[in-house]
């Protein structure tokens, strides 16, 4: 059984905090204060250029790939981290598209993640040849899912309402018309036990500073299946993914058969640094304790809240295998009434138009403080604390 009293006591979170934002970006573990400093003067210090072979800068794509992948389900050899997931997006479904070069349809639904869409709609720009990015409402996912597309790209967990798309059912429709699945565990990383090896998909990708806690900024991952590594064109052709990238050629030769051709150029060793302690911690977490005691929590969250807190709306999944790990409810004042519990050191986000979103994080969150967390949010809407003024002003970030 996986210890949760032991991974809360790995996180630094302020006195008095509840912190139900893990699913937007993880809180600092404790060893990334050592992590960070023995990197500065141990490493970039003391070895300067030397450390990119003393101190294995060049292969932590690939060490720190691995240990994400144990976390999708992904076998070793198949995952590097590096640059931003909206880069990856970019670049997996590039490479889909290549591998389906008489199709010219994308499907994805409209619920994605804004930026996953924007990427494919300059990738399309860039193209120029007659694709189309289709968005239909994600419940029309597998209906869409025709001879006609080409690549089919989701996002796992949907960011704002939690909801879970079947992950094997989709590439099993995919794979049977030829298409080319992309998925984007964003929110499915760290949060639910998700088998990319098991369920053969194409690509995944997603972030490491959400459920992860890698730190603001974080490395992306990409996972390719093995039975790819031979053929897939990495497109965004950096010297990071050549075959033999001290020999400065002037021509590019992808890494034969290796997951390296998927890298791009140098990525922040100094994140790097922060992940892997943030991954020191994964390696005593096993997914499906992880999951058991996510929806447990969820569950005590979502009865107390209707219970207590008239006029929030549940919008995510009643079904907890069909949600992530976080909780959304629709409220008028939404936006407000976050602020208001920010305010009170309880912090969840608001996703617009009227969504309050709240990560449940069994690393460092348990029952005492979801009913804490309700409890405030009871009294807001009680004594419509909601109402002052400071409360309405919208920042830049929400
Ligand atoms: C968080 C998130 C992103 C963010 O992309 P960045 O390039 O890291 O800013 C992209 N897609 C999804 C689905 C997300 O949830």
């Amino acid at each position: 059984m996986t210890d949760f009293q032991a991974t809360r006591r790995q996180f630094d979170l302020p006195e008095g905090m509840i912190y139900l934002n893990g699913n937007s970006l993880g809180p600092m573990p404790k060893a990334a204060v050592p992590a960070m400093t023995g990197f500065l003067n141990d490493e970039w210090r003391t070895e300067l250029i030397k450390g990119w072979n003393t101190k294995n800068w060049f292969m932590q794509t690939n060490t720190l790939g691995d240990r994400v992948g144990r976390l999708i389900g992904a076998p070793e050899g198949t995952t590097v981290v590096g640059d931003t997931l909206s880069i990856k997006v970019f670049q997996a479904v590039a490479a889909g598209m290549a591998m389906v070069p008489d199709r010219r349809v994308i499907l994805s639904d409209n619920g994605n993640f804004p930026t996953d869409l924007y990427m494919v709609e300059g990738l399309i720009k860039l193209k120029d040849a007659g694709y189309t990015l289709r968005t239909p409402d994600p419940e029309d996912v597998m209906a869409g899912i025709t001879e006609e597309v080409g690549v089919v790209m989701i996002t796992e967990v949907d960011y704002r309402t939690g909801r879970r798309h079947d992950m094997r059912a989709i590439i099993e429709r995919a794979h049977s018309v030829g298409a080319v699945v992309v998925w984007d565990l964003a929110h499915s990383a760290g949060a639910v036990p998700v088998d990319v090896g098991g369920c053969d998909t194409d690509f995944a990708i997603g972030c490491t500073y959400k459920y992860l806690n890698g730190g603001p900024g974080a490395p992306a991952f990409i996972h390719v299946a093995p039975r790819l590594l031979d053929t897939v064109e990495p497109f965004l052709s950096g010297w990071y993914g050549h075959e033999a990238p001290f020999a400065f050629d002037k021509d590019y030769r992808p890494m034969p058969g290796r997951i390296e051709r998927m890298r791009i150029g140098t990525p922040s060793i100094a994140s790097f640094a922060l992940l892997s302690a943030a991954l020191d911690i994964w390696d005593g977490v096993d997914m499906g304790d992880l999951h058991a005691k996510s929806i447990a929590l969820s569950e005590l969250f979502i009865r107390e809240v209707e219970s207590r807190c008239p006029g929030l709306t549940l919008v995510s999944p009643r079904d907890p295998q069909a949600r992530g790990s976080h909780v959304s409810f629709a409220y008028e004042n939404g936006y407000a009434a976050m602020q208001a519990l920010i305010a009170e050191n309880v912090i969840g986000d608001f996703r617009a138009p009227d969504v309050m979103r709240f990560g449940i994080t069994p690393l460092f969150i348990g029952e005492v403080e979801i009913m804490g967390a309700v409890d405030t949010l009871e009294a807001i809407l009680k004594e419509e604390r909601w109402k002052d003024e400071r409360f309405q002003k919208r920042s830049l970030v929400t």
